[in-house]
């Protein structure tokens, strides 16, 4: 059997954290086993979907990396054959014709709250002559669920679950305006675009009992279906917008690598022993169902920040260079010239060390881009003493006789200091607050060589 799974999101809010890993699960499954990964927007509740929900969530997957292997599917586009399949099932006699009104069904609906039973269909058309329908009345297609025995769910995560056909209703699929229900829809899409494993939020699970009663009203095999746990905050309520950043794009404002998002999903509900730090080749080797737990799992930002700051350590420097460039004008104020980029990336290996996000990725690349007069921190204003402006004046023309490598930069240093009598920290201390204008920096001849002669001289000259 060919693997092949989808990401269905409904196109009526944003790409969150909680689908980003349903979606994610979805593409490692298929990697794994060789097979497909595709998408269905299910954009069938017209009022509520809109384009723009559906590019960002297309935005969200793409800059995730979780790409499908063909073009999205979109619900509203097989109306029509959602529509034959209801057909099809009235003229098995599988489904029947509901003339209810309303007001009937409000009826029903409060009868059984008053009595304490839940607000359930009581069959009144299943065994209707349809010739009795009154005039006028357009009627809903409802399937003739059974009533006797149970439905049994085998889930790849759940384990088995089963619900009593007594439980169920005989449910719309198609209403009196001729529109498909969404349950039914996705039942439909699923089996023509042949998806072997449905694996989604667990919050599907009680739709999924009346799903298989559409399979197997129709005769269709069923795919095997994977309900994992939810998201929830810190707190382990269910998590929502008071806890921070849900949208996946509001991650990449926020600093945070696409990898690194990835491999904190996945590490949240999944298990591989100790791994911790997994690249998505390792992912897609190891990755399979029967390592979700069952439980629901917490997000915790001080973990995603510890892991974010794993993956820019390791990240290409080019590509940290193109994004500090694109937000330091916006984050701190700087325009950026063209020389900057050479500057960032011969200082790349000693920034991308000390920061966890590209936040603090940029914040500490921006005295590259500033000019002179510096702000300084106060912590580096206090280092600027008297004395060490003096010193400072003493160094300038050492550092001024080298080619400005790193390697005669630091035998200028430690030469000075060794002559001095001063260590190599309170040469380079001092040296550092007057370049940058705080008390951290990559190394100090990394950074006078990235600044370069004649800025690192005057810098160092605007505090003398
Ligand atoms: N469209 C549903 C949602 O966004 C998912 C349905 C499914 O995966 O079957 O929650």
């Amino acid at each position: 059997m060919k693997i092949r799974t989808r990401f269905a999101p409904s196109p009526t809010g944003l790409l969150h954290i909680g689908g980003a890993r349903t979606a994610l699960f979805n593409y490692l499954f298929a990697r794994h086993h060789g097979g497909e990964f595709l998408i269905r927007i299910e954009d069938t509740d017209k009022a509520r979907s809109t384009e723009e929900a559906v590019q960002v969530i297309l935005d969200g997957l793409d800059w995730l990396g979780l790409n499908p292997d063909a073009p999205p599917v979109f619900q509203s586009k097989q109306e029509a054959r959602h529509v034959e399949v209801a057909r099809a099932l009235l003229a098995q006699g599988r489904a029947y014709e509901c003339y209810c009104t309303p007001d009937e069904l409000r009826e029903m609906r409060e009868t059984a709250q008053a009595e304490g039973r839940p607000p359930r269909y009581d069959g009144r058309w299943r065994d209707r002559d349809p010739a009795s329908a009154p005039a006028g009345v357009k009627p809903a297609i409802r399937l003739k669920a059974p009533r006797e025995g149970e439905t049994v769910l085998e889930d790849l995560v759940q384990g088995t679950v089963t619900v009593a056909n007594s439980e169920l209703d005989d449910m719309i699929i198609l209403r009196s305006d001729g529109t498909p229900t969404y349950l039914h829809a996705v039942v439909v899409d699923d089996h023509d675009m042949a998806i072997s494993h449905v694996i989604r939020g667990d919050d599907h699970l009680t739709n999924t009992f009346r799903q298989i009663q559409i399979y197997n009203a129709m005769g269709w095999a069923l795919p095997k279906f994977a309900h994992i746990p939810l998201i929830h905050g810190a707190d382990g309520a269910k998590l929502s917008k008071r806890h921070g950043a849900v949208s996946i794009l509001e991650f990449r404002e926020q600093g945070f690598l696409p990898e690194a998002l990835c491999n904190y999903l996945l590490r949240l509900g999944w298990g591989h022993g100790d791994a911790e730090f997994l690249s998505r080749d390792e992912q897609v080797k190891l990755f399979d169902l029967d390592g979700v737990g069952r439980a629901a799992s917490r997000m915790d930002y001080a973990k995603l920040t510890h892991l974010n700051g794993m993956w820019l350590r390791g990240a290409d420097d080019a590509r940290l260079v193109a994004d500090v460039m694109a937000r330091l004008p916006v984050q701190c104020g700087v325009s950026v010239s063209d020389g900057l980029a050479d500057k960032l990336l011969r200082l790349m290996p000693g920034l991308k060390e000390r920061a966890k996000t590209l936040l603090e990725l940029t914040a500490s690349s921006a005295f590259l881009a500033r000019s002179i007069p510096l702000e300084f921190e106060p912590k580096a204003q206090a280092l600027l003493t008297v004395e060490a402006r003096a010193m400072l004046g003493r160094l300038a023309p050492k550092l001024a006789a080298t080619d400005f490598s790193v390697a005669e930069l630091d035998a200028a240093m430690r030469s000075f200091a060794e002559a001095e009598g001063l260590k190599l920290g309170q040469v380079a201390q001092p040296l550092r607050a007057a370049l940058t204008g705080s008390t951290m920096s990559p190394g100090i001849d990394a950074t006078l060589s990235a600044l370069g002669a004649a800025e690192s001289l005057a810098r160092i000259q605007a505090v003398i």
